[in-house]
């Protein structure tokens, strides 16, 4: 198979993750016989500071046309001025809208060699392993009407819950087609015992679960989930949940793992379209250009992007399998409580493409 990667390294650690990540394609490649062609382009501050736009035309046109996108980050305290017209993250939000990505797409897995890591009991988070769908679109970030206005001489600002079957439906199926390739069971957050929105949100998901008889689904009021992910988190398998609520649960289900530099993400469009994969974490400009970046959460995002976008499964689970092989064998980066011993990011690169090759 011959693909087209475009390569949106970005500002901060972005560059060297996905760097790593450029190499455990060419080592999948080598592996499997494909061939991958990449072009990088520029996005978020590197950007401004080179053509004075966060997605220069040029970008856009390149994963517009891309089989597959994969992103670092975007960012850092030279762009930082809220005041600023042109700010790095503009570019992120025209590029997610430009692809009509809706689903975000986070998976929180714990490792077994880092359940220590957690801030949890080690009993309560190992074998953890969640996917959060989260509606990234629609809902009460985008809702109109929204304003600000004085009233009876008092502040007061609003906001408009608003989904539309269509909407609810296609988040829903999404998760439905996950929850099929893993443990079959979906859970859905809403808050029908209050919010009309989400009363039309179960509704839906009611009828669009009797498609997906296979799959076993439950409803779960969003203040419940906020306690059963501290408390039993073992229990979920997909979660799908409006923009809000998701933006809320996914963060505090992150914390399960202990480290912002294992989260992969994916964010993608209606099926056959291309999506955009990238760390969760940030550009992290603390220790950018000093190799301590981890480089782990990237790596594990281009093995989703070779599972959901170019349908390569066989080869995301030898780049998971890798990442797990890694971790067993007790090599760690600084953030992951490598200590003295801490790889770099290269050598961390390096070790993983190792098992990848040395696996059957
Ligand atoms: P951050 O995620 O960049 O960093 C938070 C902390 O986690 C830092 O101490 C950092 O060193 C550490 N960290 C993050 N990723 C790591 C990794 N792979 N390996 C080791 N340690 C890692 O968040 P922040 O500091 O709040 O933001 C920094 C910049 O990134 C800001 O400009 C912010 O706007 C931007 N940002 C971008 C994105 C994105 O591109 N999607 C997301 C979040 C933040």
């Amino acid at each position: 198979m011959e693909k087209n990667i475009t390569l949106l390294p970005g500002d901060g650690i972005g560059p060297e993750i996905v760097d790593e990540t450029v190499k455990l394609f060419d080592a999948v490649a080598n592996k499997f016989g494909h061939k991958f062609n990449y072009n990088s382009h520029l996005i978020g501050g590197i950007a401004i500071d080179e053509v004075g736009d966060p997605l220069p035309e040029e970008t856009l046109g390149a994963c517009l046309e891309a089989d597959a996108i994969l992103m670092g980050a975007v960012g850092g305290p030279k762009w930082d001025d809220p005041t600023a017209k042109v700010r790095p993250e503009q570019g992120l939000l025209r590029i997610r809208k430009e692809l009509a990505v809706f689903a975000n797409i986070r998976p929180v897995k714990v490792f077994d060699a880092l359940a220590h890591a957690s801030p949890l009991r080690p009993e309560i988070v190992t074998g953890v392993d969640i996917v959060f769908v989260r509606e990234l679109t629609g809902g009460i970030y985008f809702g109109t009407p929204r304003g600000r206005e004085e009233r009876d001489g008092q502040r007061v600002g609003y906001d408009t819950m608003i989904y539309s079957e269509s909407e609810i439906e296609r988040i829903l199926r999404i998760g439905f087609e996950l929850a099929r390739g893993r443990r079959k069971k979906l859970t859905s957050v809403d808050k029908a015992n209050v919010l009309t929105t989400m009363q039309v949100w179960r509704e839906i998901a009611h009828e669009v679960k009797n498609d997906y008889p296979d799959v076993e689904y439950e409803d779960i009021l969003v203040d419940a989930m906020a306690m059963y992910l501290v408390n039993n988190p073992k229990d979920f398998d997909v979660v799908v949940t409006g923009n809000m609520f998701g933006d809320i649960l996914s963060d505090e289900a992150s914390m399960i793992t202990g480290s912002l530099g294992m989260l992969p993400s994916a964010s993608m469009g209606k099926a056959g379209s291309v999506g955009l994969f990238e760390p969760s974490h940030g550009s992290a400009p603390d220790i950018a250009g000093t190799g301590k970046a981890n480089p782990l959460a990237t790596m594990m995002s281009g093995a989703m992007l070779m599972r959901l976008n170019l349908g390569l499964e066989a080869e995301a689970d030898a780049i998971e399998k890798a990442i797990d092989d890694v971790l067993a064998a007790g090599y760690r980066t600084a953030d992951i409580g490598g200590g003295d011993d801490s790889l770099s990011t290269t050598a961390m690169g390096d070790k993983v493409i190792e098992m990848l090759e040395k696996a059957d």
